[in-house]
Order: structure tokens, then sequence, then C-alpha cells
């Protein structure tokens, strides 16, 4: 068989198995985002290729080089979202959510489309979840949005992460800072890339964040933003590390963070694994006060951060982290003939009314092939019902773990068997993961 075609490169399928887990850690993210009160937001899967020019800054990599921009049948120019902030802003002010109760506080969980080199921990569709923030200049709202973020990793149990902080100041104290730069940078404009030659003159911080080793090297011995600071970014830079040090956060500050996007402002900062090379930044953030009014809205403070899932899952897998498995099924009836087969249809469709994972065959498999397939499928119970069944209106259900078998009537046959499922779980007979398992049940299985 030859195959038609395959996933573009870049890009990946994401299989049953996995996608439980997926769904797992999804649930998760929202729940632990809710207990700070961040709700869910969704946009677009694409936007005016404006939004990301003007939100994401024409210097930056993404809009340089990562973009899937095309124009659609209508003559319009279309960006493929590369990160979830400038859709983010712009719904917020589309909407006027700026007229609710400040701070609005939103989360989401999209896929971002990047033509980047696909390595590992790099593809060209990958997800993201991210928080944003609108409406406070405060540091503790800094130190909010990362504790977000240190909440996520301690839940999971993710291990090994540093946190690393920066501020970039604001555009004030960073006129200073530009011409400094500019002045070290130009001694180096026979070794600096091409791209860099060009940021040089529009925005030299830019060349910071340059993943070409040359212009690392040459990075590394360039003036430090902290060194250019003016007093109000001082202190609010202060103020965020008190409230992480009350939050028994640990931080380390690191001047060579300036983070990918233009629109950053005092603090950035990224939480960086050791365990999965040099894709190692599972999750970066800051603040970007000037961004909202960049977009045409009323000036406001804001601020959020994004995380890779995908990042996010290879450092859990590094570290021996399993997320747990789609529910498996509870009880698969087997008929043994025709007639028997619709009483099984019948009895599975109530069990499923009432919350429970029923099977059947709808196949028309021998007895033997049926259980081969419950066996196969992680049935917890079977139930086999033939003629004398029928005649009886009762079953023998068998408990696959203890091999024990029960009878149950087929009159109120959930109630019969919700009620076994329970007392052989008290008893110690049943699988530990119970009926209906729910996440906050299952959030003390992670680890
Ligand atoms: P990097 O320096 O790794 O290119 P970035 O600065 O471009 O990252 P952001 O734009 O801040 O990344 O995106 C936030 C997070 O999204 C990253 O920390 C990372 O976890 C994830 N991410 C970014 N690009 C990719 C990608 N191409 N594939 C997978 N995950 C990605
Ligand atoms: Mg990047």
């Amino acid at each position: 068989m030859a195959l038609l075609t395959k996933a573009v490169k870049g890009t990946q399928d994401m299989l049953p198995g996995e996608t439980g887990k997926q769904r797992f850690l999804e649930n998760t993210l929202f729940e632990i985002a809710a207990s700070f009160g961040f709700k869910e937001i969704r946009t677009p899967v694409f936007e005016h290729t404006e939004l990301f020019q003007r939100g994401v800054g024409e210097t930056t990599d993404v809009v340089q080089k990562e973009m899937y921009t095309f124009d659609d049948k209508g003559g319009r120019s279309i960006t493929l979202r590369p990160e979830g902030t400038a859709g983010a802003v712009r719904s917020f002010l589309e909407h006027g959510l700026f007229n609710e109760a400040l701070p609005q506080k939103l989360c989401y969980i999209l896929n971002c489309y990047r033509y980047e080199k696909p390595q590992a921990g790099r593809w060209r569709e990958f997800q993201q979840f991210g928080v944003e923030m609108f409406g406070s200049a405060a540091p503790s709202a800094d130190a909010e949005v990362i504790s977000a973020a240190n909440e996520i990793f301690g839940f999971l149990g993710v291990e090994n992460l540093e946190l690393r902080l920066n501020s970039i100041g604001c555009p004030e104290c960073r006129k200073n800072y530009h011409a400094a730069l500019k002045e070290y940078f130009e001694g180096y404009r026979d070794r600096l890339c091409g791209t860099c030659l060009e940021r040089l003159d529009k925005n030299p911080m830019r060349i910071l964040d340059c993943k070409s080793p040359v212009c690392k090297e040459i990075a590394a011995g360039a003036p430090v933003i902290l060194d250019y600071l003016c007093d109000d970014c001082k202190n609010h830079f202060e103020g965020v590390q008190k409230y992480l040090t009350a939050m028994g956060i640990e931080f380390k500050i690191d001047p060579q963070i300036v983070r990918g996007l233009d629109y950053y402002t005092r603090t950035v900062f990224e939480f960086v694994s050791t365990a999965i090379g040099s894709q190692g930044t599972v999750c970066g953030g800051g603040r970007y006060d000037g961004l909202v009014e960049e977009l045409g809205g009323p000036k406001t403070p804001a601020l959020g951060f994004g995380m890779g899932t995908g990042r996010l899952k290879m450092v859990m897998q590094a570290q021996g982290l399993e997320l747990p498995e789609d529910s498996k099924c509870d009880i698969y009836i087997a008929p043994m003939d025709g007639d028997a087969s619709y009483k099984a249809m019948a009895l599975a469709s109530d069990l499923r009314s009432s919350g429970i994972h029923a099977e059947t065959d709808v196949v028309g498999r021998s007895l033997k092939a049926q259980m081969k397939y419950a066996d196969k499928i992680g049935a917890k119970y079977t139930m086999v019902i033939g003629s004398d069944e029928l005649a009886e209106n009762k079953a023998k259900v068998k408990n696959m773990a203890s091999g024990v078998s029960t009878e149950l009537s087929f009159e109120n046959f959930e109630d019969n068997f919700l009620r076994l499922t329970i007392n052989e779980a008290a008893s110690g007979l049943g699988d530990d993961s119970d009926l209906n398992i729910s996440l906050t049940d299952l959030f003390g299985n992670i680890n």
C-alpha cells in the first residue's frame, strides 16, 4: 500500500492513548488557572497579518521569518497565529472587556504556527497554554502571573526548572540602553548576522535574542539593561522579587533574557529546563504595558505568559512523570447469539445513560473473539448473555481483575452494576480506578 501523502513537516498527529493524557493535562491547566480567576477565551486560528506585525513586532524572528502568511480569496493578508497574546488583546479591545471589572484575567490553550526548523521541542504547529492579565501595573500582578506557572509545575511534579527573571525597563529607560547597545554592537558590524545588522538600527535589543552562535557570543559581552533602569522600573522589579520571595518562589536574575516578542516592558521571565536539551524554555512571559495602546486601545498595563505544552510533556517524560490515560471500558457485554444481541445493546445503552463506559459486540463475532476484544480494551467487567440469561432475566458479571463473578438481575441493571462496583471497590476487590473517575480523584495519581 502506498500512502498518498504524509503529515506536513513539523506537524504531529496525536493518537488515542496520548489524547487522553492531553485532555487530562488541558483540564489540569484550566483548573489551576481558574483557581487564580483566569477565565478561558477562544480566538480564531487566523487574524489579519497586521495584528501580528504590530502586536508581535516587526523586528522579531517570528514576524521576520516564521509566520504562515497568505492572501485569502478576497485578497486579505491573513496569518495563522504564531502566538496567543495578540489575538487575546484584539479580542479584549473589540469586545470592550476593559469596561469590565479589572483586572481581567484570561487564559487559553491554542495551536500556534511558526515556520521554524523542526527539531525536538520545536514544531511548525505547536500548542501553547497561556494566561493574560489586563489592568494592573502593580508588581504583585507580575508575581501572581509567575506563581500561576509555578503552581502548574509544582502540581504536575515537574522538577529541575529554573525561573529566570529580568527587567527590560520601560521605553524611557530603554532610550539610554539602546544607545549603549548600539555603540557596543557597532564595533562588531563585520561579524553580526544579516538580520542583526538590520536590528542594529531598528531595535538593537533584539540582537540579544538572536540564535546564531556568533551573535550569541558577541551579545554575551553587551551592556546589561539592569544598569540602565529608571527609578520606577527599579522599584517595580524589586517589588516583584519581594512578592516572589514571600511566596517561596525561587528565581535567578538573568540579564540576558529579553524574550522573543517586541512588546515586552519591565518584567520578563522564563522557566527553563535542563532536562530536554537546547529547546529548554518551557514557559516564557512578561509584562507588555504598551501593547494594548499600540493596538488602538486605552492605556492598559498587562502581562502574561505562554507555555508550550509539547515541551512541558517532554520535561515530564524526561522525569518519568506519567499523565493518566483515558478511562478504560467498565463493562463489556458479550451476546452469544443474535437474540441476545438486542438485550446486550439495550443494556449497554442504559448503562451509558448512567455515565458508565459500556461496550458490546457490533461486529457479529464469536464469543471467543469477543472475549479477546474485551481483554484488549481492558474491560474491567464482562458479562455473557445467552438464551438462559434471557429467560431468567439475569446474568453473571465477572470482575476481570479478581475473577469473581456475581449474578445481577437485568431489572434496574445500572443500579445493580453500580452497587456491585462500589461494594467491590470498598472490599478491595475492584479495580482501584473507580467508575466515572473525577479529575480531583485523579489529581493524587499523577506522580
Ligand atoms: P524559543 O526561544 O524556544 O524559540 P520563543 O521565545 O520563540 O521560544 P515564545 O514566543 O515566548 O517562545 O513562546 C512561548 C513558549 O511556546 C516557549 O517557551 C515554548 O515553550 C513554546 N514554543 C515556542 N515556539 C515553539 C515551537 N516552534 N515548537 C514548540 N513549542 C514552541
Ligand atoms: Mg522562537
